[in-house]
């Protein structure tokens, strides 16, 4: 049994003052038997974890590939776990797109999460004009193979698919589309690590909101949700937590 996930990746919003959305959905957080991760910027992540206490884990956007060096303005996994990380998100489509982020970026990157002791959070996902080619399992396939590292098990990687064209504009794929990705992703991990590779979390992420969230968590192979701008606010967030 795949125990659910509802993760949410702030990006580039939240200040102190926001923590407050975090004790909110610990006061008000709906019975659940989901796990829930929060990604805030770097900046908030010690702080977080503070306020969370445990009872929410709480995640990095982003890590570099080295442990330490000389690399202004990076930050590593190592020190993410220190600050009381237990997840990093790797691969997201902001940084492959605003930072040239490759697929081997993305494995080298993964390696040094797991080498930390961090859960690794891996997103692939099409650009709408790879949808609209017929490529959107090609693209996905080929991101996989590239992105994952060998030796992944469902204790230290979560998968998330998001469509590009699906972040933060409203629209979402037919949920036939999500599970025709999710049920590629899902033979394609069994392929290559076997047992575990039936583990793994799949989490869905690109517009999703409390109205939302019952039907695509509903949908094959769906193992929770990667949420944007619907994971700022608690009762936002508490909601689609409250649908899983
Ligand atoms: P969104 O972002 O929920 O705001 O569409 C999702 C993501 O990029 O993880």
């Amino acid at each position: 049994m795949r125990r659910k996930l509802a993760a949410g990746n702030w990006k580039m919003n939240g200040l102190k003052a926001d923590l407050r959305e975090v004790a909110a959905l610990l006061t008000d957080r709906p019975a659940s038997g989901c796990e829930v991760l929060l990604c805030p910027p770097a900046t908030l992540v010690a702080a977080m974890a503070m306020t969370a206490a445990g009872r929410i884990a709480v995640g990095g956007q982003d890590c570099h590939a080295a442990q330490s060096g000389a690399h202004t303005g990076d930050i590593s996994a190592q020190m993410l776990k220190d600050a009381g990380a237990s997840h990093v998100i790797l691969g997201h489509s902001e940084r492959r797109a605003d930072h040239g982020e490759t697929d081997a970026v993305v494995r080298a990157k993964t390696e040094a999460a797991l080498a930390a002791g961090l859960v690794a959070v891996i997103c692939l996902g099409e650009t709408e004009t790879q949808r609209d080619a017929g490529e959107t399992l090609a693209v996905i396939g080929a991101q996989l193979e590239g992105s994952l590292p060998e030796g992944l098990t469902g204790a230290t990687c979560v998968i998330a698919y998001e469509p590009v064209w699906a972040i933060g504009t409203g629209r979402i794929p037919s949920l036939d589309q999500i599970a025709e990705v999710h049920d590629f992703l899902r033979d394609r991990l069994v392929a290559r690590f076997g047992a575990e590779g039936a583990t793994m979390r799949l989490l869905y992420g690109g517009s999703v909101k409390p109205s939302n969230a019952s039907e695509i968590f509903a949908t094959s192979n769906v193992d929770g949700a990667l949420v944007g701008g619907a994971s700022l606010k608690a009762a936002d967030f508490g909601a689609i937590v409250a649908a899983l």
